[in-house]
């Protein structure tokens, strides 16, 4: 068994993790001790001689070490920023992140000798840093423990609990399989679903899904149960399928899921089952991707990231984006993003006039295209989809040196990307979207850093 206890200093890793392994009969790992029986000296004196970058390297050493180790292993607050030390610490293991208000973190951390890693001070240094490893921390952890009350000895009870019987009992996943959301499923993903909750290898396997409606077509169970079984997570990816949102909250609540990938037609009222709701997403208006850790609900969006990726190269150019719906906002998102003179072009002028003023940036009609001289064109309209031999962009408007960007993805070669090649433009299909939002995706389920390249593998 492997039990990884991460989480800010003064959260209780060690002293949790001393009593947990003793209550456990495992043996007890403290990654900061490691480092400094192989360096001969304090952590404080590595970071006062040799900086961070020195002590990051050698952290990562002694990580990649206890991959396949037993034990319950305390690791740096630091840790968990490295997506190839949380690779590591998930391989076979369970990761608990413990928590605590940041007055009670202060207090415990206030008599620490450790030499600051900012010059923002004691307090500005304990929130700045809690902020920006918030993400990281949410990501990496399979469970969330608050460690503000209770006893250590509560505190370890409570943890062996979650790894003997799960987070949620048998009698609840009986139950919560029984729900509609699920009845749609084919019978070999009812099986694997039913084999995963009821008869686990591990009781803490954690599930995520895609949820909408509808969801039966979607490529994400089969993608996202590669990537797990690739990185030995004990996770599971379903789908849940429902015209009613409620239900389906309702059953990511009851089975404390871990995951959803939120497709059409929900990402707008998802929101409203939240508890906090990142700066992009929030901007955007629609959230694809939600995390759930402790009972609390972190949504975002990465499909401005699956836009922005594959136009890395182009920054600063005229971008025009075509429609004005979920898709067009986070194209022109990720456009603003990169720099790009951003025009939003809509059958309906209304409302590419009403996302433009909300984005910041141009609108008007489709025919304006014809007068706009766009480096990069963004098809966000279904226009395409399933073979349909129709575009939104006239092939007059393409020339030599654009590059259009189709967003539909069934299938990948549309016909604006074949009248588009024929002109001598680049083109991107609608597929590399696909892979880079999962490839943030998968970051925010996990923690782990996957490779476009690894994605577009199980998409074909
Ligand atoms: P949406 O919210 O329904 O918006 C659709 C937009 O397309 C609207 O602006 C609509 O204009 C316009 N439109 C629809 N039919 C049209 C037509 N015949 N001619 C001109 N404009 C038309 O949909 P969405 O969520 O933004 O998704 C749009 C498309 O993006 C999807 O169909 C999908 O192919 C693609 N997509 C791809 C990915 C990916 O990973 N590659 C992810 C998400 C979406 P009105 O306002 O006038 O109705």
């Amino acid at each position: 068994m492997k039990i990884v206890l991460t989480g800010y200093r003064g959260t209780g890793k060690s002293s949790v993790g001393r009593a947990l392994a003793s209550l456990l009969r495992l043996p007890f790992i403290d990654t900061d001790e490691e480092i400094e029986e192989r360096e001969h000296r304090s952590i404080g004196e590595i970071f006062r001689n040799e900086g961070e970058a020195y002590f990051r390297r050698r952290e990562r050493e002694v990580i990649r070490a206890l991959r396949d180790k037993e034990g319950v292993i305390a690791t740096g607050g630091g840790v968990v920023l490295d997506p190839e030390n949380v690779e590591h610490l998930r391989a076979h293991g369970d990761i608990f992140l413990l928590y605590a208000s940041e007055r009670t973190i202060r207090e415990r951390i206030m008599n620490s000798d450790r030499p600051p890693l900012t010059d923002l001070g004691f307090e500005g240094e304990v929130s700045a840093l809690l902020e920006r490893r918030k993400i990281h921390y949410l990501s990496a952890a399979d469970f969330c423990i608050n460690t503000d009350e209770g006893t250590v000895e509560e505190i370890c009870h409570g943890i062996r609990r979650i790894t003997m019987e799960g987070s949620t009992g048998i009698s609840e996943r009986e139950r919560a399989l029984r729900f509609r959301v699920f009845q749609g499923l084919p019978p070999a993903e009812m099986d694997a679903l039913e084999t995963a909750l009821l008869r686990p290898p591990r009781q803490t396997v954690r599930l995520c899904a895609i949820a909408g409606y509808p969801v039966r077509h979607s490529k994400s169970p089969h993608l996202y149960m590669h990537l797990f079984q690739r990185y030995s997570l004990n996770y599971h990816y379903t789908r849940l399928e429902d015209p009613e949102i409620s239900r389906i909250m309702q059953c990511f609540g009851e089975l404390d899921m871990r995951g959803l990938s939120v497709t059409i037609p929900f990402k707008k009222a998802v929101i409203g089952y939240l508890d906090e709701v990142s700066r992009e997403a929030e901007e955007i208006g629609a959230v694809n991707t939600v995390i759930q850790c402790g009972g609390r609900r972190y949504g975002f969006n990465t499909d401005w990231v699956g836009v922005r990726e594959p136009l890395r190269g182009h920054s600063g150019e005229r971008a025009v984006v075509i429609g004005a719906g979920g898709a067009a906002a986070a194209a022109a998102y990720a456009a603003l993003s990169l720099g790009m003179d951003v025009h939003i072009l809509n059958r309906t002028i209304g409302r590419a006039k009403e996302l433009a003023a909300r984005l910041g940036c141009s609108s008007g009609s489709l025919d304006d295209l014809e007068s706009i001289s766009a480096g990069v064109i963004v098809n966000a309209t279904p226009v395409g989809m399933n073979g349909e031999d129709r575009t939104p962009v006239k092939p007059d408007c393409l020339r030599k040196g654009m590059t259009i960007f189709d967003l539909v993805y069934t299938p990948p070669d549309t016909h604006l990307i074949r009248i588009a090649r024929k002109k001598g433009c680049e083109t991107i299909a609608g597929t590399e979207m696909f892979v880079h939002q999962a490839v943030e995706q998968f970051r925010l389920f996990t923690g782990i850093r996957v490779t476009p390249d690894s994605v577009r593998e199980y998409l074909t």
